[in-house]
């Protein structure tokens, strides 16, 4: 499912799922490594991906990060069941998160949204 924001640009970054205005994401250590990314009030996680090149990585750490790495909890996760998600275009410079238009075409850098619960 992907949450339209607005039409034009953006001016920040808002979370997709209560319209908060974010922090600006910040490098967090895993056991596996570590990603760049941050938590939301409403408890959506969100994992950044500059390059745009790393999105299905970026995705799987922005899941298990939501999990708090309980990977029990990560097993029995199905998109649209018991979370919700939304990507977008995103520039960690500006701070800014815009509508992709094409995920296949589209290499700006990404964010990727992470909520869990009950739809
Ligand atoms: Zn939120």
């Amino acid at each position: 499912m992907r949450l339209k924001i607005r039409e034009d640009k953006e001016e920040t970054a808002r979370c997709p799922f209560c319209a908060t205005l974010i922090k600006a994401p910040e490098e967090i250590k895993t056991e596996t490594g570590g990603f760049i990314g941050g938590r939301c009030e409403c408890g959506a996680v969100y994992v950044c991906d500059p390059t745009g090149h790393n999105v299905g990585e970026a995705y799987l750490d922005a899941l298990t990060y939501a999990c708090g790495e309980d990977f029990m909890t990560f097993d029995s996760l199905n998109a649209g069941e018991n979370y919700r998600e939304a990507v977008f275009n995103y520039d960690l410079r500006a701070h800014k998160l815009w509508e992709v238009r094409d995920i296949r075409r589209d290499y700006s850098g990404k964010i990727i949204f992470i909520q869990l619960g009950p739809q």
